[in-house]
């Protein structure tokens, strides 16, 4: 149950509504959505007590919703949230658009950035990805440039325009990461990094929440119920596969999920192609199929040398592939009502 509070209610009246819920047992959470504070109870509370919130000074209206999915759910907000990525010249998921982000796996130097950046630029995309802190199985693997590779980053977005994404791996980095780019990544292994969530959903930057890799669809929408409650509506989530028995594909893409989290959440969906499959003939096949079941985008990984790759060069697409897998995508989009996102401003010149 969400009662939302009017843009003037005074600490008073909000320490009135909580006392009233706390005398019938419940514990009500603040929380924060649009500028609006927001007394949060996962059990609803009976009608009379409802009642009595719905007319208590301070509240603007009381939103019903039982059970711990209380801001993402289509309850609360029934139509799909729109996020706005890279203020108005960036992009919009959860829109007509669909926002296809593309770059490497791992910031590696700037002669890297530079080719892979021309060469998905020259090809439409609409956003760019590469990390500088890599969460990496095994501690003797690349672990990102850190700082240096947010700096080298930060240059590719002014360089062309484009508004950023790359992930964040701690709670005491949310801060720099957020001030580097335009979007923050919680990556697989962090979905359940409940610090790292609270932290990132203070940050003010858009939020692009992967699935955790075995993480069931609802602990996903939790995920992001602890960015939205902290104030963060900015959320975008993402599928990138689930484990399973089959070692045939490096993890399980899970299609039925984007079409399921978009009837639960308002919030748009987005698909990760290359760390699901882990394979590059496989990234086109499941890119047009994300695009067909109702996805809001894709992120893409894209290398210009893939062999030389410092992550993931086995699952990169290159430059051409990539090229070819935008002109099969448009259609696509088209025929499910969706075109893909326009770029409003690049310095490099599309071919
Ligand atoms: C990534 O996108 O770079 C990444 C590490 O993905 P995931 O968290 O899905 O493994
Ligand atoms: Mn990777």
């Amino acid at each position: 149950m969400i009662a939302v509070m009017s843009a003037d209610a005074t600490p008073d009246q909000i320490a009135d509504v909580l006392a009233l819920l706390r005398e019938i047992g419940l514990d009500p959470v603040i929380g924060e959505f649009a500028g609006a504070t927001l007394v949060i109870t996962e059990a609803a509370a009976a009608p009379e007590v409802a009642f009595a919130v719905e007319t208590a000074a301070g509240v603007d209206r009381l939103v019903m919703v039982s059970g711990a999915q209380q801001l993402t759910g289509r309850d609360f907000c029934p139509a799909d949230s729109r996020v706005e990525v890279g203020g108005p010249d960036g992009a919009v998921f959860g829109g007509d658009g669909f926002v296809v982000i593309a770059g490497p796996c791992a910031v590696e130097s700037q002669s890297q950035m530079n080719g892979v950046v021309d060469s998905v630029v020259a090809a439409g995309a609409a956003m760019l990805r590469g990390g500088a802190f890599k969460p990496r199985t095994s501690p003797y693997s690349f672990q990102g440039l850190g700082v240096a590779g947010l700096a080298l980053l930060a240059e590719q977005r002014s360089r062309t325009g484009l508004p950023v994404v790359t992930e964040v791996v701690t709670p005491q980095d949310v801060e720099r990461v957020a001030e580097e780019s335009d979007m923050l990544q919680i990556g697989t292994r962090n979905m359940q990094n409940f610090a790292l969530l609270r932290e990132a959903g203070t940050s003010g930057r858009p939020v692009l929440l992967k699935r955790g890799m075995a993480a069931t669809i609802e602990e996903w929408l939790l995920a992001a119920e602890y960015l939205m409650h902290m104030g963060n509506g900015d959320v975008v989530l993402c599928e990138r596969g689930i484990r399973s028995f089959d070692r045939s594909t490096r993890f399980t893409l899970d299609l039925s999920a984007v079409a399921e989290a978009k009837r639960l959440t308002h919030l748009p969906v987005i698909v990760d192609p290359s760390h699901s499959t882990g394979r590059p003939h496989l990234v086109g096949p499941m890119s047009l199929a994300a695009a067909a079941c109702g996805a809001d985008g894709l992120l893409i990984d894209v290398h210009t040398d893939a062999q030389a790759a410092l992550c993931d060069g086995a699952q990169a697409l290159s430059g051409a592939q990539f090229t070819e897998l935008m002109d099969r995508l448009r259609p696509v989009a088209e025929a499910v009502g969706r075109t893909l996102w326009q770029p409003r401003a690049h310095g490099l010149t599309r071919v």
